[in-house]
């Protein structure tokens, strides 16, 4: 079991109760993190609380929103000075945007994916910063996708919104890296989740063949032969956030089983 001397820190993970939240939540608390769960549903987010708190002898603090929200952040820093005081570590994550042509969507459409999928990371970034300047102690993850790099049609919203974070994240990396704070984006490939899955029926669907099929065909483009596991993907994030990741800085980096074929 590794040993990331995470003990005692406090972490805020956004779209905490299920799927790529949950797992990195989960993981943190394995290293002995503190945890403030962000979600939209309360009934989610005390379940996930209470599956923390059987295996691991952390705090856990919920708080029920959405990140769209332009207010959450605030909410959220009053909890985290109540209940632990600090902020160490911030994950900033959300659900993904729709499908469909940019030709179709309409205006609303690109405000809420803008909103969920680039301002919340500005936002929730820009309240926590600061005290970790002060700490000059910080981690800051965005989780994004590899669409950031590799753009397609379908996913316009999302791959437009995820190349922003990636910039945003590189940007601010420079600025914060003299107070002893990372920020890196990470970006799934293909990580085994409800949203996954709920994806690969859409496409059978429109494909018209079954899911399993549809499963085996998205599996055959990445070249480690198989989607990641939420554990695995969470414990690259946990490296990241780690005393061990502490010289890595301002990266976009695609954990997707080589998904991707550009090399930068
Ligand atoms: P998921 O749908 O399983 O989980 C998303 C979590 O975020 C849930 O807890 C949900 O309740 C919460 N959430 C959604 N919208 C929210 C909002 N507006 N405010 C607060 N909480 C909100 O998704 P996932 O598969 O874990 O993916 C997480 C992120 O990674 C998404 O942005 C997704 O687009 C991206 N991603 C995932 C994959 C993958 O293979 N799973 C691939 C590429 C990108």
């Amino acid at each position: 079991m590794p040993n990331y001397y995470l003990k005692g820190k406090t972490a805020l993970i956004t779209g905490a109760s299920k799927g790529i939240g949950f797992g990195i939540a989960k993981s943190l608390a394995n290293e002995g993190a503190n945890l403030l769960l962000i979600a939209r549903t309360k009934k989610d987010l005390l379940k996930c609380s209470e599956k923390i708190l059987l295996d691991n002898d952390v705090r856990v603090e919920i708080l029920v929103g959405d990140v769209k929200n332009k207010n959450l952040p605030e909410k959220a820093y009053s909890i985290i000075k109540k209940k632990f005081n600090n902020c160490d570590i911030l994950v900033n994550n959300a659900g993904g945007p729709e499908l469909g042509s940019f030709l179709n969507h309409p205006e609303k459409t690109w405000l809420e994916a803008y909103f969920q999928n680039f301002y919340s990371t500005v936002n929730f970034t820009k309240k926590f910063a600061p005290d970790m300047k002060k700490k000059n102690w910080g981690r800051i993850i965005n989780i994004t996708s590899s669409l950031a790099k590799e753009p397609t049609p379908q996913m316009v919203l999302s791959a437009s919104m995820r190349a922003g974070v990636s910039a945003f994240s590189k940007s601010i990396s420079t600025e914060l890296a003299p107070y002893g704070i990372t920020v890196n984006t990470v970006c799934p490939g293909g990580v085994l989740t409800e949203r996954l899955e709920k994806l690969v029926k859409i496409s059978a669907k429109k494909e018209k063949i079954d899911f399993e099929k549809m499963l085996k065909k998205n599996v055959e483009s990445i070249p480690i032969g198989r989607f990641a596991s939420i554990e695995e993907f969470a414990d690259v994030v946990t490296f990241l956030i780690s005393e061990r990741g502490k010289y890595l800085t301002g990266l976009s980096l695609m954990a997707d089983g080589g998904l991707t074929k550009g090399i930068f």
